[in-house]
C-alpha cells in the first residue's frame, strides 16, 4: 500500500508530522536537526533521523509484542514511519534508574546514584515555560489529564521502564533515564513520540561511555559515532 504524504501538520525540533489521506494516520519524519537547552544550542547530527527512526521502531515493535499499545503502524522509509494520529497529553513522563541531568541539579544528587525502585516524574510539556516539573494536582486542576489517565501514564511508565531495562541490558546498554509521551486514540492511551538516543540516557554497560544526546549537549565529541553504536547494538539482531 503506497501512503501519500499530504500537508505538514506540525514541525518540532527533531521531527515533522505530515497528514495522510486517512485522518486517523500521520507520517512521522525524522530530521537530523538537534537542539538542547530549550533550543539555545542547535546543530546537526548526521544520519540521526535514520538512526532514531530505526531504533525507535525496533523498540516499539518490541513493546507491542510485550503488550504495550503504541502509535506505531509501519516503517515507510529510512526516515518515515506511519503512526496513529494521537491527541497528545501535554505531560512528559520521565523514568530514572540512575541519577543524571536535571535531577542532579535540582536535588543536589551526584550523577550515578542508583534508584531502586526507579523514580517517575511528570513534566508539563511547554517550551515557553521550559517544561516545568509538575504533580498530579497540577495536571488535574489545569485539565491536562484525568486521574484515570494519570494512573495509566504511571502504570505504563513503570512497565515500559522495566521492559526497556532488560531490552537494553541484553544489548550491553545501561538505561539511565528516558522520556515518554502518550496520547489519546479512539478511547485508549497509546505510547507516542519516539524512544531513541535523543530522549534517553544510555551508558555502555562495560565502559560506562555515554551514547546519547548528552554528547551533543556537552560537546563531548563522537556524537554520530555513538548514535551509530546504539543503532548497531539495538538493531543488529532480528529478534
Ligand atoms: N528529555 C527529553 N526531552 C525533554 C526533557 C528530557 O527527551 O524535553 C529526556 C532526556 O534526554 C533524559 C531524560 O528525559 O534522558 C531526563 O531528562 P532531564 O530531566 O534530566 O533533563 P535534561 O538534563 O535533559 O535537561
Amino acid at each position: 500500500m503506497k501512503i501519500k504524504r499530504l500537508e505538514k501538520v506540525y514541525e518540532g525540533k527533531a521531527k515533522i508530522l505530515y497528514a495522510t489521506e486517512d485522518p486517523a494516520l500521520m507520517i512521522q519524519y525524522f530530521k537530523d536537526d538537534a537542539s538542547a537547552f530549550d533550543g539555545v544550542k542547535k546543530g546537526t547530527i548526521v544520519d540521526k533521523g535514520v538512526i532514531n527512526n530505526e531504533v525507535s521502531n525496533r523498540i516499539y515493535k518490541h513493546l507491542e509484542e510485550k503488550g504495550i499499545k503504541t502509535h506505531f503502524v509501519e516503517q515507510l522509509s529510512d526516515r518515515e514511519t506511519l503512526v496513529k494520529r494521537l491527541d497528545i497529553i501535554p505531560i512528559e513522563v520521565v523514568l530514572r534508574n540512575v541519577a543524571a541531568g536535571s535531577l542532579c541539579k535540582r536535588l543536589g544528587i551526584e550523577e550515578g546514584k542508583i534508584f531502586d525502585p526507579p523514580i517517575l516524574e511528570f513534566f508539563y510539556k511547554n517550551d515557553d515555560l521550559h517544561d516545568p516539573l509538575i504533580n498530579d494536582c497540577h495536571a488535574l486542576i489545569f485539565k491536562w489529564a484525568t486521574q484515570a489517565e494519570l494512573d495509566v501514564l504511571r502504570e505504563y511508565g513503570y512497565r515500559i521502564n522495566s521492559l526497556m531495562i532488560t531490552f537494553f541490558k541484553e544489548r550491553n546498554i545501561r538505561l539511565v533515564d528516558f522520556k515518554l509521551e502518550f496520547g489519546r486514540y479512539k478511547g485508549e492511551i497509546l505510547l507516542g513520540d519516539e524512544i531513541s538516543p535523543d530522549g534517553c540516557r544510555l551508558w555502555h554497560s562495560e565502559t560506562g561511555e555515554k551514547m546519547d544526546k548528552d554528547r551533543f549537549r556537552f560537546s563531548m565529541g563522537s556524537v554520530e559515532e555513538k548514535y551509530r553504536e546504539v543503532y548497531n547494538l539495538v538493531c543488529s539482531d532480528k529478534n
